[in-house]
């Protein structure tokens, strides 16, 4: 049996016709951008994660780029956000001038909440906290920070479309939330997208210009504005998808149970939840102390898997102006070194579970 980390036709098919029909509904309607389809798939999407407004822009990192820009975070800034992270989250705070300072992860792979005070300076002016492989952070406390020090609160919501702390809904807690609709995620689209969602009239304004050239009134360009728009395409298709996401997530959380009760192995690791938090398991992520040897013999029994994520952003290239070394964040540079994620994705069947279930419990390198 071959099994890859996500096939994405077996979602499609699932809401097929559905799909196919909204489709040919925008192919047909000759209106492409900014249309019935966004403005709808915006108001359903804010109704669905309890916020007030919904902005569609063309990525996550568009929607967490720009809400920082839209905070007036910039040059002379510092943001704190977690260490243990995927680049996107970081490169939205450089991309704007601003530091980002980091925090090492708890044991759920979140940003460790305790960690974030002793991070306040005189030039902090935000928390982005992320919602890492579809668990929600420990945002009680991180609210009770941003709250003292009268930071802003941007989330990455990015893999976690669903997911509640305490019965709320990630992308309510803080000024704004941002989601991507890369073709992977939960609420994956069929191409690129993203959006914000917050209850910030003036954010929101600021956030419907600017990522439309930066004007409310055609060739009246109020900002510096950007093209960054949802187009209808994607907005008809995410529309169908959000209809079914409970049942999506739903299915999620039945195979990453099916992992947790069959998966035997002491050599590995299993994902925990906090007890505050709803996974939606974005990514099913295991550790093992021999990782990469550990992937080889998943390979070699035909099941692929991706490493979320092999370079913590402190390392990558494009940051080693920022000065950091191997060694000054050593909770995220061991988990960057022993994470793995197993297959998961909707439309997995048993057979498939139960393949990976065994290959796993047959590991005894
Ligand atoms: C996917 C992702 C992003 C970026 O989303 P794009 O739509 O690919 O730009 C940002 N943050 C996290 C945590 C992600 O997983």
């Amino acid at each position: 049996m071959k099994i890859d980390l996500a096939i994405l036709n077996r979602q499609f098919e699932l809401y097929q016709a559905e799909y196919e029909q909204a489709a040919l509904k925008v192919l047909r309607a000759g209106w492409y951008i900014l249309g019935r389809e966004v403005a709808a798939f915006e108001k359903e999407f804010a109704d669905y994660i309890g916020g007030k407004f919904c902005i569609g822009v063309n990525s996550g990192l568009d929607a967490l780029t720009l809400s920082v820009r839209a905070l007036g975070i910039g040059a002379g800034d510092e943001v704190i956000v977690p260490a243990n992270t995927y680049i996107a989250t970081v490169l939205a705070i450089t991309a704007n001038g601003a530091t980002p300072i980091f925090i090492e992860p708890d044991e759920f792979y979140n940003l460790e909440a305790d960690k974030i005070e002793s991070a306040v300076t005189s030039k902090t002016k935000a928390i982005m906290v992320v919602h890492l492989y579809g668990q929600a952070a420990c945002m009680d406390k991180i609210c009770a920070v941003a709250e003292k020090y009268n930071l802003k609160l941007i989330e990455d919501c990015a893999q976690s479309h669903g997911a509640k702390f305490k019965g709320k809904m990630t992308g309510t807690f803080g000024n704004a939330g941002c989601f991507s609709f890369y073709p992977t995620k939960n609420l994956g689209a069929f191409g690129d997208g993203g959006a914000v969602v917050t209850n910030d009239e003036n954010l929101a304004v600021t956030l419907k210009m600017l990522r439309n050239y930066g004007s409310e009134i055609k060739y009246h360009n109020k900002l510096e504005g950007v093209n960054s728009r949802l187009d209808e395409m994607q907005a008809a298709l995410l529309r169908v998808k959000l209809s079914h996401l409970d049942a999506l997530n739903a299915e999620r959380k039945k195979i990453a149970d099916r992992f947790l009760s069959g998966i035997k192995n002491p050599r590995l690791i299993l994902p925990t939840t906090c007890a505050s938090s709803e996974h939606v398991y974005h990514q099913f992520v295991i550790r093992t102390e021999k990782r990469d040897e550990f992937k080889r013999y998943l390979e070699d029994n035909g099941i692929k898997t991706v490493i979320h994520y092999p370079i913590p952003p402190h390392l990558a290239e494009c940051y080693k102006r920022l000065g950091y070394q191997r060694g000054d964040f050593q909770i995220t540079e061991k988990y960057s070194d022993e994470v793995l994620s197993l297959p998961m994705f909707n439309g997995m069947t048993d057979e498939e579970i139960n393949f990976v279930i065994e290959v796993c419990n047959g590991y005894d390198a």
